[in-house]
């Protein structure tokens, strides 16, 4: 990244964006008007080689990596060197792991400009879930807790079907909900269902992806002070606000540290929630 020209320039630009799940209605709108670019979604581009949900095709690299190759893709298709492309991932939250937690990542690329910014937005609010059914009431109890049917769902025969070809996705009405889950039932016995957490099915992971569309434009705007270069952040937090009683450090931030991605450059700041003594109460001195 040492070859940042310095300046940021997105007016009248055109901004592929890599999806064929409609995550542009998510993604496309703040970005016209906060950078005044102009959107192109690529036509013929298959995102789905780099992964599904459905375990039909296995993602070939991390969440991060992922979002880079179907970027690069769309770039390279189109011949355009500005875009952005979204990757999310689902599963059991790493402190309450009872909870589901959807992370979706939003990685714009600047060509023209050596940028690479990512905007990130972590959410406990999504219906993501599983469940193996073997009657049409576990199936309507199934739906009601997914959301359908403004939630889309997926049935096929267990959790690791030998046939992809029985995976069914994007179920959004009673109707084919019924008859799809009836013939899984009456040649397997069973069906497993899932929520279809593809953008376009899915309103809920579509809030999400547009949180974190505006975490990568407030991104944009936090410039490095040496540089300029965007995605100046705070990357550390140094504990030790005294107690406002007895004057002894505690767990709260004293300092946090700003760092600079493409120059290295290192901001200090002390008290950065505003606040410079801590209330007895977080002392471990006082309240032990
Ligand atoms: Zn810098
Ligand atoms: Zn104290």
């Amino acid at each position: 990244m040492s070859q940042w020209t310095g300046k940021l320039a997105f007016e009248n630009r055109v901004l592929v964006i890599a999806t064929m799940h409609r995550k542009e209605e998510a993604i496309a709108p703040p970005l016209q008007a906060e950078l005044g670019v102009q959107i192109h979604v690529p036509e013929h581009f298959n995102s789905d080689r780099f992964g599904t949900f459905t375990r039909d095709i296995d993602r070939p690299a991390n969440q991060l990596e992922t979002a880079r190759l179907k970027l690069r893709h769309a770039l390279e298709l189109t011949g355009k060197d500005l875009g952005i492309a979204s990757e999310g991932s689902f599963g059991p939250h790493p402190v309450l792991p009872m909870l589901p937690l959807n992370r979706e990542l939003v990685v714009l690329i600047d060509q023209a400009h050596h940028l690479e910014l990512v905007g990130e937005a972590t959410s406990t609010d999504t219906n993501y879930s599983h469940a193996t059914v073997k009657t049409l009431e576990d199936v309507q109890a199934f739906a009601k807790k997914a959301r359908f049917p403004s939630h889309g769902l997926v049935a096929m025969p267990s959790a690791e079907p030998e046939d992809k070809g029985l995976i069914h996705k994007g179920i959004t009405s009673e109707a084919d909900l019924l008859e799809t889950v009836a013939r899984l039932l009456s040649q397997f016995g069973q069906a497993h269902l899932e929520t279809d957490m593809r953008a376009m099915v899915n309103p809920t992971r579509m809030q999400a992806i547009a949180q974190a569309t505006q975490d990568l434009l407030h991104k944009l705007k936090q410039t490095c002070p040496n540089c300029g270069y965007p995605g100046f952040e705070m990357s550390d937090r140094k504990p030790g606000l005294p107690c406002s009683l007895c004057g002894l450090p505690t767990d709260l931030t004293l300092t946090a540290i700003y760092h600079c991605q493409n120059c290295g450059y290192e901001d200090t700041v002390s008290h950065p929630d505003g606040i410079t003594a801590a209330d007895p109460s977080q002392c471990p001195f006082c309240n032990p």
